[in-house]
Parts: C-alpha cells; structure tokens; sequence
C-alpha cells in the first residue's frame, strides 16, 4: 500500500457507501480514464470479469472462435469459454514474447481456407509481463479481416507504445487489480473502451442488466460484476503510487541484467524487448536461458536452488495450447511460447524489494551459476 489508501476507504464508511455504488467507484474510473487517456471506463470485480463483459458485448457465444494468445494466464481465456465459444490458440514472437503478427495472420488466411471467417469474433493479444505486444502489426490484421480486438492489458497498466497506453489500441481493453498486480484493489479489474455505449453496456450488465424501471426489470442476462466502493477506495490511493511503482519494477529489471553482465552471461540470457517504441512497465524480470549454453532444466534447477535459501521464483505462464483442460483447441504457430516456458524465469520483482532482499537473491543466483 502507498499510504493514502485506508484514507479513501475511511471516506467509503464515514458517507456509508458500503456497496457497489458510490463516490470512490466515480473517482476511481475518472483516475483511470486520466491516466490511460480512455474516455471510458467501468471499474469491475475482477480483470476475468471484465473480458468476459467484453467478449459479451461484442456478441461473442457458441460456435464462435476468439484468437486469443496461447502464452498467457488462464484468465484471459477461461472467459472465452464461458460464453460457450472455442478458443483459438496463437503463438508468441521472441521480441516481445507476446501474439505472433504472422501466427495470428496465419491463422486468418487457414480459417478463410476452411469457409470458418464468420466464426472469428474477436482477437485477444495479451501484454504479458508488462510489456506491450505489437499493436500496429496487430491492429493491421484486425484492419485487414474486420475482426475487433480486445487487449488483455491486465498485466501492464502503465504500459505503452509511441506513448499510447496499452488497452487503448483495441475496441476494448482490460486491467486487472488482483493482489499480485502492480496496483491492487485486493481484487478488481477495468474495462476501458472506444465506444460509449459499449462501455455503458457492460456498466448495466456488471449489475444484473437492470432496466430503467421502479421495479425489477429484466430484457437481458446480466452479472454481479461491479467493484465495490470500498475496494475502489484501495484504488484511488494505489493510483498515487502507480508511477513509483513502475519506476521500481524497471529498476528491479535493470539491476537484474546489470547483474547478469557481471557475472558474464549476457549474452546468453534474453528477455522481453521495449526497441524504439515500447515501455513496459517491467511487472515481472522474465528471463529466457538460452538453452544452447546452459545445462538441461537450468531453470528449474535454478528455482529450486532459490527456494532452499528461500527465495521464490516461478516458471513463466504454461502456455494454453499446453493445458489438458485446453487440448481440443485449434493452435497456430510453433514453438516459440513452448520454449519460453521450458527455458524462461520469473525472478524476484516486487515493488518493495529491500537491500538486503537483493543481497540473498544476487548471491544465490551468483552462488548457482558460478558452482
Ligand atoms: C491477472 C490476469 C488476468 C485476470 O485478472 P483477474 O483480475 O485476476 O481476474 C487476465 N489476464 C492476465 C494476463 C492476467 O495476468
């Protein structure tokens, strides 16, 4: 927490707004809408809610294929199937580690062949780890086909291309303010949009697609998916230290590949690339071991060598086409988001690393590879 956040939820019980209505929600969207320069927002729930509301408005259902990016969290695609379509799996490039341009172009020009274009509702590149996918290469496919795309930014608030906030690029886009995130309400997710009235949609459907009636009044299936005005509370004080926080994320990330040059293994390590138009707001170091110069399962031999001096690393995102629960879904690509997962990294990457946090974690890692 930043500091003022217990501040906003004391406003929440001194005006007794304990609900999913009330002055933190309004406040909240407005900070969101300032910041990401979208000029519409609905504070939800959950980042999972909130794809689902937008695969939702875009009329998405049974029998339709979304192209969603295969090296992701579930999150992003478990909404998918909740509304009864399939999702198609997309590759990864190795710049950006995020949906193949050409992966996702492939998949078209197949499913053209195939007389199933009709099928493709939406498109869903994901901005992983914080770092921005590449929307132009991606909005010109979107161009090209006629097929919306949603952005799954809920790894990269703060994030841009050409200064342009991811979330932004797409009909919609979506953050997420789930514990682990960069800012957090506890839990909580935005949906942002071009288009007013699809952003009033979801506000309507996120509270049970209530009417404009004295009485209960129903003419669609909706969702409890509003934030309440006490999480938002939380957010409006997390939004004061959003800066601060990515300055320390990319801190930690530039540290770690300082550290990676002193031990001399630059040049076999790879991770995500800003080049001249993106800034990632570094939520997570992800590092990728290059597998020609290291040993067999050096990350998971690494992760385990931190965990006994109990220092916590993770593997990167299973990709979805990988998943058992998702093994009858259609795939395009190769093996770029497998190799990342077999051969990438999640270190250390909080906010609020202290120097002797980064003393155990660089002497382990130091200790790993110099044994
Ligand atoms: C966290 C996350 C989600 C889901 O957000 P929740 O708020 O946890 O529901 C979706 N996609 C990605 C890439 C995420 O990291």
């Amino acid at each position: 927490m930043g500091g003022k956040e217990q501040q906003f939820v004391n406003e929440a019980f001194d005006e007794n707004w304990i609900a999913p209505i009330g002055p933190n929600l309004n406040d909240f969207e407005l900070d969101l809408k300032d910041y990401s320069g979208s000029k519409n927002c609905v504070a939800l729930t959950s980042g999972t809610a909130a794809i689902h509301l937008a695969l939702n408005i875009l009329g998405v259902g049974k029998g339709d294929y979304v192209l969603v990016q295969s090296f992701t969290f579930c999150g992003s695609a478990n909404p998918i199937t909740y509304t009864g379509a399939t999702p198609v799996y997309i590759d990864s490039e190795r710049e950006t580690w995020n949906m193949c341009p050409v992966a996702l172009k492939n998949a078209f020009k197949d499913l053209k062949r195939k007389g199933e274009l009709d099928r493709v509702k939406a498109i869903l590149p994901v901005h992983l780890y914080g770092m921005p996918a590449k929307m132009d290469e991606i909005m010109a496919v979107s161009i090209e086909y006629g097929v919306p795309v949603i952005e799954d930014a809920a790894e990269s608030l703060g994030a841009t291309v050409n200064g342009k906030h991811t979330g932004t690029f797409g009909v919609m886009g979506v953050y997420s303010f789930n514990g682990n995130k960069i800012i957090t309400t506890s839990g909580g997710g935005a949906l942002i949009g071009q288009n007013e009235d699809d952003i009033n949609l979801a506000r309507k459907l996120s509270t049970q697609a209530r009417e404009d009636a004295p009485h209960y009044q129903h003419e669609m299936i909706g969702y409890n998916y509003r934030l309440s005005n006490v999480s938002a509370g939380i957010g409006r004080g997390q939004m004061l230290v959003l800066n601060d926080r990515i300055n320390q994320r990319r801190a930690n990330f530039d540290r770690y590949i300082k550290f990676f040059t002193k031990l001399g293994l630059s040049s076999h390590i790879k991770f995500q690339e800003e080049g001249s138009s993106r800034f990632s707001n570094r939520w997570l170091t992800a590092l990728y071991l290059d597998p020609s110069h290291f040993e067999e399962n050096v990350c998971e031999n690494l992760r385990l060598f931190l965990e006994a001096l109990n220092i916590e690393s993770r593997p990167l995102w299973k990709p979805m086409h990988m998943q058992p629960v998702f093994k009858n879904c259609p795939y395009y690509g190769g093996t770029v988001a497998e190799d990342l997962f077999n051969y990438g990294i999640c270190l250390p990457s909080g906010s609020n690393l202290t120097d002797p946090d980064w003393e155990r974690i660089e002497s382990g890692i130091e200790e790993f590879f110099l044994k």
